[in-house]
């Protein structure tokens, strides 16, 4: 079964966040627990997550299929000692608000070595900075995100992802996720039937099926391999329909989240319409 839905807004507190995904026919959404913008959040309040787990019942929402992700200002890669503090800091808020909430897995962009390190040197620091989390937090998975490799993003090949994990002394605390865009633009063709097979046979040798804990469905405004991340919404960009048809067909993304950060949130409803027709 696939659980197809949005990164939809938690504004006026992450409660509010199943009560949009239920309005768009979503069933699975991603969200921020907090500000992305903002180093510091107020903590949850009990109120706030007593409403928050009641709604996800309410509207049939299973902590399998929520993916949090995490603030866009977290480097856990920072190749400077305070800097790298305080995102270190920010991600284990992050994790331990997670829990609080029930959720079982955070979605984050690996890190930069903004050019100063060296791109091993940067993934050492990345799985110090996911152990250091994970010690200090009870379940919660520690969910890396494939970027399209813009600037000095780590983590746009399946080996850097692999290397990372390869750090992770809990491995059963450590996952990833695949944006399709991201992929795409990173140089990993899906929009053929035999690039696809291709790309996934090389997700699972290098990889493995076993530590996919989501996915986003992006279609892509930039071409294979531009190392550019600009989303568009599904089939209207460079991937086209075709590959979402296989994801959607495809029994080795059931029971995952499937979301989408399409740019025109007014048509996720429609987005994920249209994903579900394209099953069988
Ligand atoms: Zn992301
Ligand atoms: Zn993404």
């Amino acid at each position: 079964m696939k659980y197809v839905g949005a990164h939809v807004s938690a504004s006026g507190g992450v409660e509010n966040a199943p009560v949009n995904a239920h309005a768009i026919g979503a069933k699975a959404f991603g969200l921020f627990t907090k500000n992305q913008r903002q180093w510091v959040a107020a903590p949850l309040t009990e109120g706030s997550i007593e409403a928050f787990r009641n709604r996800c019942e309410k509207y049939g929402y299973d902590p399998r299929h929520i993916l949090p992700h995490a603030s866009y200002l977290i480097n856990l890669g920072h190749p400077e000692g305070e800097a790298l503090e305080k995102s270190r800091a920010a991600f284990l808020d992050e994790m331990a608000r997670c829990e609080q909430l029930g959720l079982d897995r955070l979605n984050f962009h690996p890190g930069s070595s903004l050019g100063k390190i060296g791109d091993e040197e940067c993934m050492n620091i990345i799985a110090e900075s996911i152990n250091v989390a994970i010690e200090r937090t009870t379940y919660a998975i520690a969910v890396i995100e494939n970027t399209s490799g813009q600037g000095n993003n780590l983590g746009y090949t399946f080996e850097q992802l692999a290397y990372i994990i390869g750090r992770v002394k809990d491995k059963s605390r450590v996952g990833v996720c695949i944006d399709t865009c991201h992929a795409y633009t990173a140089g990993y063709d899906i929009t053929s039937k035999e690039a696809y097979d291709e790309t996934w046979e090389k997700f699972d040798r290098i990889i493995g099926f076993k530590y996919l804990r989501g996915l986003h469905l992006n279609d892509s405004k930039k071409e294979l391999g531009s190392r550019v991340d600009r989303h568009h919404s599904i089939g209207q960009g460079l991937i086209g329909i075709e590959p979402f048809r296989w994801i959607m067909n495809d029994s080795r993304f059931d029971d995952i989240p499937l979301i989408l950060e399409t740019i025109d949130e007014s048509i996720w409803a429609e987005e994920i319409r249209l994903l579900y027709s394209l099953i069988g």
